[in-house]
């Protein structure tokens, strides 16, 4: 018998060129899709590259030292990103989420954010303007990020407990450091803080309690993710997914929970708070409730490639765009046309166990798209 080969279709070649629209009427302005969806959440991927393991999003065994990731050339350039980012945002978009892989891996990433923070939406507010990290680098950089116009921040933290944790993330890191790191984000001011867990049955499910009670009374946000199919090479099982209702009976019954009215609308998360008074939590069911009826998010990858749905197979390469020479008029025309004919609801589809119109092929990973 030969060695285990776990086969990964190379999605990130995988990529239509859009159309630019030759006519000058091309869609401009606010934009809906085809299921009447705006588009206001921009999650940009700035590397994808990551000092973590986690098993769930880059399991050790196929994102090895023989792994490929990105060459720097191929990725977007500060400037790039902030030109996309412009036309998004006269395209009617109001947040702009930082991701990755580990987005503070991306050298002088406050620069983007000060880039960014500039942007005005058409009536001139600024931007919603966040970042999702795994924490590791945030002691050091909190202060910067804040400095260059970030406003909030969202840590992924899986577990309270050094050993779950260093197993967790696969690479020995410490769960002490990520605390310091949020700690730091509260003294700067980057919050509302959110701390996201990853829920995996079986793996991680005694520390439900221990982080609720650890972040109660804190002013941080705590949400309780469902373990999702995203990707190709976590090897996802239905059964290792805690549902989210389980999740909330536990805590309901430890310290008592009521729920609360989302805050806008096309939010992943559904909020509950504490009975006593001791602030909220939320809960994200992608698996076991879908929220594809108002999903207004487009993700942008490393290398400027547009995905309307976390688990679409194919992109629009935006970059070829950027970089063959067009105009921000025919670029905005694209991506006005692309959005126009979005269709995705993947989640939904899966829920209603209809197989036969899951789009085909391999999907994109969530560290080369951000979460
Ligand atoms: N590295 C950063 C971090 O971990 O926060 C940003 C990128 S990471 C891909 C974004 C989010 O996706 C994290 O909160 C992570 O826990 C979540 N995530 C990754 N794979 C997941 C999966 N299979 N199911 C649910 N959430 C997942
Ligand atoms: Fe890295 Fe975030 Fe993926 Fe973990 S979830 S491997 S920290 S990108
Ligand atoms: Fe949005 Fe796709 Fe997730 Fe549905 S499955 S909520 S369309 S990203």
């Amino acid at each position: 018998m030969g060695e285990k080969v776990i086969p990964l279709a190379d999605h990130r070649y995988r990529a239509a060129a859009p159309q630019v629209p030759s006519r000058p009427e091309a869609p401009v302005g606010l934009l809906s899709d085809r299921r009447g969806r705006p588009l206001r959440d921009l999650r940009i991927s700035v590397t994808d590259r990551c000092n973590f393991r986690c098993s769930y999003c880059m399991p050790k065994e196929i994102f090895d030292k023989h792994y490929s990731f990105l060459p720097h050339s191929s990725l977007l350039s500060f400037e790039e990103l902030t030109r996309l980012a412009r036309l998004f945002v006269a395209h009617g978009v109001e947040k702009i989420r930082l991701t990755g892989g580990e987005p503070l891996l991306r050298k002088d990433l406050e620069r983007l954010v000060g880039m960014l923070a500039e942007l005005r939406t058409p009536d001139g507010q600024a931007l919603d303007l966040t970042l999702t990290t795994n924490g590791s680098l945030l002691e050091r950089k909190a202060q910067a990020l804040k400095h260059a116009g970030l406003q909030r921040i969202t840590v992924s933290l899986d577990a309270l407990d050094d050993t779950v944790f260093r197993r967790m993330n696969d690479a020995d890191f410490p769960v002490a450091d990520v605390l310091r790191g949020i700690e730091a984000a509260q003294r700067v001011g980057l919050g509302p803080i959110k701390v996201n867990m990853v829920v995996k049955r079986g793996t991680n499910e005694q520390e439900i309690l221990p982080m609720a009670r650890h972040f109660r009374g804190s002013g941080v946000v705590l949400r309780f993710i469902e373990y999702m199919d995203v990707g190709a090479s976590n090897g996802w099982r239905m059964d290792e997914v805690l549902p989210s209702a389980e999740v909330v009976r536990r805590l309901d019954q430890a310290f008592g929970l009521e729920p609360l009215e989302a805050a806008r609308p096309g939010e992943t998360a559904q909020r509950w708070r504490w009975r006593d008074g001791s602030g909220e939590i939320g809960v994200i069911s992608s698996v076991t409730q879908a929220f594809c009826s108002d999903c207004n998010r487009a993700r942008l990858s490393t290398e400027g490639k547009l995905f309307l749905c976390l688990f679409a197979h194919q992109g629009h390469d935006l970059r070829a765009l950027l970089r063959g020479g067009c105009s921000d008029a025919q670029i905005a025309g694209a991506i006005g046309q692309i959005w126009q004919g979005r269709d995705d609801r993947y989640s939904e589809l899966r829920g209603a166990q209809a197989d036969a119109e899951l789009p085909p092929g391999p999907r994109v990973e969530m560290h080369y798209i951000g979460g």
